[in-house]
């Protein structure tokens, strides 16, 4: 792998784009320098991870600042290059792009259930960009690669990742042929027994399956010629491992009930082709019920498009064949990216390049674009959209646990949402590391750090502010066992005891609306002492009293307390 290679690569989709071509190689010949004495796990250059990373990415099509992103994205986390460093170098959208891949990495990968599936969600709404996402998946398939010489322990953690994280989201980004890479070369260390149960299985006839397919090609190919068709491209795989296993799984690890174990592809230049041939197989052998499948006349919720159809072949061997156009199956092994880049290249020539907003704004462009592309997969758009324009937000606690909370939430419902402990004794908030007010709208991405006091008790204002009906009702019922528990006041009077004095002070506390809880006379006449326990209102009111009994005849001194 080389530069010249890359920018080869980059050349053949943009030919004359020196403005891209300076920002590749700027952006190698800087990260080569950072990672100057950085090895990887197997003893190589770092920098051979980054040209393969960036060369991945010119081969999915992507944009000179992707691949820039490509060459740059480890030089903040390994290289302490800080993000300064980099706009004054690359400017704002590059190290926007770097930036977005570092925060991404950042996030831990916990195995449960409901974590994954908001993990996933976090990845996709502080991104921002699919390009970041499809540095990141370029990232992850070297990783892939040369994960045999990391530590065991990491492997699995790694692999476990791939395949519940980054293969769903390469995938949903319309990447079948990424995702079943990542699958495939995950799997060995995700589920090492189940891999090594298939793959012995499977081995066994998959010389047999190899020479079987290699047999019906020319055949098939005799008879396109015939029909004077001639296709761009015919070939075969075997099933992917991975995929065969999920496939496995449900139906009950048999597997004879699996037929597509061998399939032929056919790649032709127009949709009427694809019938055309689909209808020439008919001919040849038998279909088998069901598993006709237009996917051209309703195409798969991630968008795939194409004709499936599973015949009793030669040897009257089910084997499936796949029927498409060259630009579905462009589609369909390189996603979303390649098309994605074409509609976006016009703007981002000319748009101006240092508005987060702006890009913001192109990116809900672009996905109504797609709900035009597809109208067919409402539930591909559906998934993007839930995950980007839901009032939801993702952010994360100081030790990256993701919390979902709904948009607008404040650093209190973020508190009650971890604990309501946390919540009732809130003081205070960071969110990455400022400290930010109480009622301050926390945005996807964020680390929130809740600050907090053990006597202190909630405020009744919070809840004009906070967003979740959780913290409310918790702040609520905090609020109300203060007022169910009121402080009280004890006033202790020394005076000269006369017919009536208790009267006329407890006058003084009923004009004042105060409830008397107990009076209790002490001491030996004429001299006594006079207890009053009443209800606390405040303390310049308390005092006002003291005013008032002070005055009454016979009073020689009060003082009070305030419990
Ligand atoms: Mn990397």
């Amino acid at each position: 792998m080389s530069i010249e290679k890359v920018l080869k690569e980059y050349l053949d989709h943009f030919p004359d784009d020196k403005i891209g071509i300076e920002l590749i190689k700027k952006s190698a010949i800087f990260a080569e320098e950072a990672h100057k004495n950085q090895k990887r796990a197997n003893g190589e250059e770092y920098f051979i991870h980054l040209l393969e990373t960036a060369y991945r990415l010119a081969e999915w099509k992507l944009d000179a600042e992707s691949i820039s992103a490509g060459f740059l994205h480890d030089t903040i986390e390994d290289c302490k290059i800080t993000k300064e460093e980099l706009e004054k170098t690359f400017g704002l959208e590059v190290t926007f792009l770097v930036e977005g891949v570092t925060k991404i990495s950042s996030l831990k990968y916990k195995e449960d259930e409901a974590g994954i599936e908001s993990l996933r969600k976090m990845i996709l709404a502080i991104s921002h960009d699919l390009r970041v996402i499809f540095v990141k998946l370029a990232d992850r398939l070297h990783n892939m690669q040369t994960l045999n010489f990391v530590n065991p322990n990491k492997q699995k953690r790694i692999a476990l990742e791939t395949i519940e994280i980054y293969a769903p989201l390469a995938y949903r980004l319309g990447m079948q042929g990424v995702a079943g890479e990542l699958e495939d070369l995950a799997f060995p260390y995700a589920y090492p027994d189940k891999y090594k149960w298939l793959s012995q299985n499977i081995k066994e006839t998959y010389e047999e399956r190899m020479k079987y397919l290699s047999s019906v090609e020319p055949f098939i190919k005799n008879q396109l010629e015939k029909a004077q068709i001639s296709p761009v491209l015919i070939n075969y795989r075997a099933k992917r491992l991975y995929s065969l296993y999920r496939k496995l799984m449900r139906y009950d690890m048999n597997l004879e009930q699996i037929y597509d174990l061998v399939a032929l592809r056919i790649i032709v230049n127009s949709i009427e082709e694809c019938y055309l041939i689909l209808g020439i197989i008919h001919q040849l052998w038998p279909p088998m019920p069901g598993k006709i499948k237009d996917y051209i006349a309703l195409p798969k919720p991630n968008g795939y498009r194409s004709l499936h159809t599973t015949v009793f072949c030669l040897d009257n061997k089910p084997t499936e064949f796949q029927i498409r156009t060259k630009d579905m199956h462009e589609e369909a092994e390189h996603g979303s990216a390649a098309a994605w880049l074409y509609a976006s290249q016009k703007h981002t020539r000319n748009r101006s390049r240092n508005s987060a907003d702006s890009k913001e704004i192109y990116w809900i462009k672009q996905l109504k674009e797609w709900q035009n592309q597809f109208p067919g997969s409402k539930e591909f758009v559906e998934a993007l959209k839930i995950d980007f324009f839901s009032d939801r937000i993702f952010v994360l606690t100081p030790k990256g646990k993701v919390i979902d909370l709904p948009a607008g939430s404040t650093p209190v419902d973020f508190a009650y949402r971890v604990h309501t402990d946390i919540g009732n004794s809130c003081i205070g908030a960071k969110i990455n590391d400022k400290i930010v007010p109480l009622d301050h709208k926390i945005q996807s991405g964020d680390v929130v750090e809740v600050l907090t006091q053990k006597s202190k008790k909630p405020s009744k204002d919070w809840i004009s502010f906070v967003q979740t009906n959780y913290a409310k009702k918790k702040i609520k019922s905090s609020v109300s066992k203060t007022i169910a528990l009121p402080k009280k006041i004890e006033y202790k009077i020394i005076c000269h005891g006369r017919v009536g004095l208790l009267k006329d002070i407890s006058a003084i506390f009923s004009r004042n609306h105060m409830r008397i809880f107990s009076a209790q006379t002490m001491g030996v006449d004429p001299i006594l002492t006079i207890k009053i326990i009443t209800d606390f209102m405040d303390k310049d009111k308390a005092e006002g009293i003291m005013i008032k009994i002070k005055k009454i005849d016979g009073v020689r001194g009060v003082n009070y307390k305030i419990d």
